[in-house]
């Protein structure tokens, strides 16, 4: 099927099957606090923002209904944010203005230096330092074990392949683990190796639909 048929009650199937760990991990903490602290917006915002151009028909009804006067994007954050809400309750939403249109701004560069924020990569991602309350970052970098452990088994990666990723780990071969979860997710080989988010996502979707 294609992208554009992505409905938002697809979603959930979505962030399961196609979503890498680090933003699955910030998705399940936005739905279950209500709330990400900066980091974790960004970096789950701006990949939604990606992922949000393959949810094209959802993403466009929206966009065009509530955000016309402003002529941006909806933040596929949002989007997320009210996935159990119907369209039309979205319409119209008073708090919207108030509540979000900052930071949807933000992200898409509208306000401060205009800059067009791009989705994270996995190395700026690796690389960041999540503090204490933080959700953001890699869980293969990031996570303790138990933790990490704990992840993949919810995910439904089999022992056997989970000894495989803690050695990565071990190693820090941090995307090495994430493209083995893939793999070992996907039933298949990602000869490229994971060096994006995004790349995940896309590989993945390409995947599931052939
Ligand atoms: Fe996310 Fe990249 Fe880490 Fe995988 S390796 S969990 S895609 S940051």
């Amino acid at each position: 099927r294609e992208f554009a048929e992505i409905s938002l009650k697809d979603i959930d199937q979505i962030v399961k099957s196609s979503f890498p760990l680090c933003m699955r991990h910030l998705f399940e903490k936005l739905r279950e606090d209500h709330h990400l602290k900066h980091g974790g917006r960004m970096q789950l915002g701006l990949f939604l923002k990606g992922v949000g151009l393959k949810l094209g028909g959802c993403t466009c009804i929206l966009e065009s209904r509530v955000l016309e006067k402003e002529n941006i994007s909806l933040s596929p954050l949002y989007l997320y944010r009210h996935t159990h809400h119907s369209i039309l309750s979205l319409v119209g939403a008073e708090r919207f203005d108030k509540e979000y249109s900052y930071s949807i701004r933000h992200n898409y560069g509208r306000e401060g230096k205009r800059t067009d924020y791009t989705p994270y990569s996995c190395q700026k991602i690796i690389s960041s330092t999540p503090g204490v309350g933080d959700h953001h970052g890699c869980p293969y970098r990031h996570f303790s074990e138990e933790n990490l452990r704990a992840a993949l088994g919810k995910m439904g990666v089999n022992s056997r392949a989970t000894e495989d990723v803690m050695d990565k780990v071990r190693n820090r071969h941090y995307q090495l683990a994430c493209t083995l979860t893939f793999e070992a997710l996907h039933e298949s080989s990602c000869d490229a190796g994971i060096n994006h988010p995004n790349q995940y996502f896309t590989d993945s979707q390409k995947m599931l639909q052939l």
